[in-house]
């Protein structure tokens, strides 16, 4: 009810002011738009876009850019009573019964509030449509992976796992790109959404993949390396925008972001084992099991009549379970179902259960530093172990 009542109180100067009544109401005066708050941070991909829109249309004093911190942080009670998610950017219009959480929504109302000021950024454009919602569908949802401390990064329960699938839907968005478009946006001559979707997350990209060993040269594929190269070039609102990205993602690196994240700052060192030799085939075994994660052979010096040994094929830090993170969580879980399955394969010699075993380190009398669970079986096991 307050929100129509809010409507009418809108309406009535409208309604007596001369451009109503006389002159054609045009837009560009934005005298009817209802004041709007976006909540965003530089270092917010997702935000930037939206601030690129506010830029190119000139509508900074219609919408006030300010910092989640000023109400005390995203996880703060005042920010949660806006975005019970916690989340940035979001948007608040003056008269509006709801908030709107979401960087894709808070673009459409601003392309349609603003329709007549400034570019229009193409909103019925396919391509341009297509590209954004690639974007966050398969992008968007895993670029955990580039920068936060643990997975899952969507659906994956690997770094590497998602480092890969973002690289392949990069190249998915890269293969929809004309090479010989007429201009340096994504559609053409005209900046679109799909500009400001994509351009502040491969900001991000181009930052962060270098980090993870990929070579500063293939960060981007290379339609998307040259679009993003020319708007650095020839687009001030392009540039203004990398530069608040980037300027945030530089105070990320001082304060040493990436130097506890495994496979940048963390990478298996240790020297390799003779498991590495049979995991590359390089000396034989006996295998019993092998999957992509996951590789099973009987061990050379048996414990017990069914000895086998089940490890990672990709060590990645575990040289003990000691070195366990939540990075290795997936594997983990993998080695035991692997290891529960073999248990129950009489022709491998094993009966009616068996002892999964794990040494850790000296005490735990490990030789190999290659995480490995031990599957004995075939007779009766004595407890407590020696
Ligand atoms: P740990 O004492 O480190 O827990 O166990 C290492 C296991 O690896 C031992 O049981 C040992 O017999 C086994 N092993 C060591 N080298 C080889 C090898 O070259 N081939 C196979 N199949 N097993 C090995």
């Amino acid at each position: 009810m307050w929100i129509q009542n809010a409507a009418a109180l809108l309406l009535v100067p409208l309604l007596f002011s001369t451009k109503f009544l006389g002159e054609a109401y045009s837009p560009m005066t934005m005298s009817a738009a209802a004041k709007a708050t976006l909540y965003d941070m530089p270092v917010s991909n997702n935000g930037a876009r939206s601030r690129i829109i506010i830029y190119k249309k000139k509508i900074s004093s219609e919408v006030d850019i300010v910092s989640p911190m000023e109400l005390g942080g995203l996880k703060s009670p005042e920010y949660l009573k806006l975005n019970p998610q916690g989340k940035m950017p979001l948007l608040t219009v003056e008269g509006s019964s709801f908030a709107i959480p979401e960087s894709d929504t808070i673009c459409r109302y601003l392309l349609s509030t603003y329709a007549d000021v400034g570019p229009s950024f193409l909103p019925n454009d396919a391509k341009s449509n297509l590209i954004a919602r690639l974007h966050d569908m398969y992008l968007t949802t895993i670029q955990g992976c580039l920068y936060k401390a643990t997975p899952p990064f969507g659906i994956y329960g690997t770094r590497k796992d998602a480092l890969d699938e973002f690289r392949k839907q990069m190249k998915v968005i890269d293969d929809l790109i004309d090479a010989d478009r007429d201009g340096i946006y994504l559609c053409g001559s005209e900046v679109s959404l799909a500009d400001a979707t994509l351009f502040p997350t491969m900001t991000f990209a181009r930052h962060m993949l270098p980090k993870f060993g990929i070579p500063e040269t293939d960060a981007l594929p290379p339609k998307i390396k040259s679009w993003y190269s020319q708007l650095l070039a020839g687009d001030d609102v392009f540039n203004k925008v990398h530069d608040e990205v980037l300027g945030a993602l530089q105070g990320w690196d001082e304060k040493g972001r990436w130097d506890t994240i495994p496979l940048a700052g963390l990478r298996d060192e240790d020297p390799e084992t003779i498991f590495d030799k049979i995991i590359a085939k390089e000396i034989p075994a006996s295998v019993v099991y092998e999957d992509r994660a996951v590789l099973a052979f009987k061990d050379i010096n048996p414990a017990a009549p069914a000895h086998v040994l089940v490890i990672p094929k990709e060590r990645n830090g575990l040289s003990g379970l000691r070195k366990a993170s939540p990075d290795h969580v997936e594997i983990l879980g993998k080695l035991l179902v692997a290891a529960g399955e073999i248990s129950k394969d009489e022709s491998l010699g094993f009966k009616d259960g068996a002892r999964i075993v794990i040494n850790d380190g000296p005490d735990g009398g490990q030789e190999v530093p290659h995480l490995h669970v031990h599957v004995l079986g075939g007779r009766s096991l004595t407890w407590p172990p020696g």
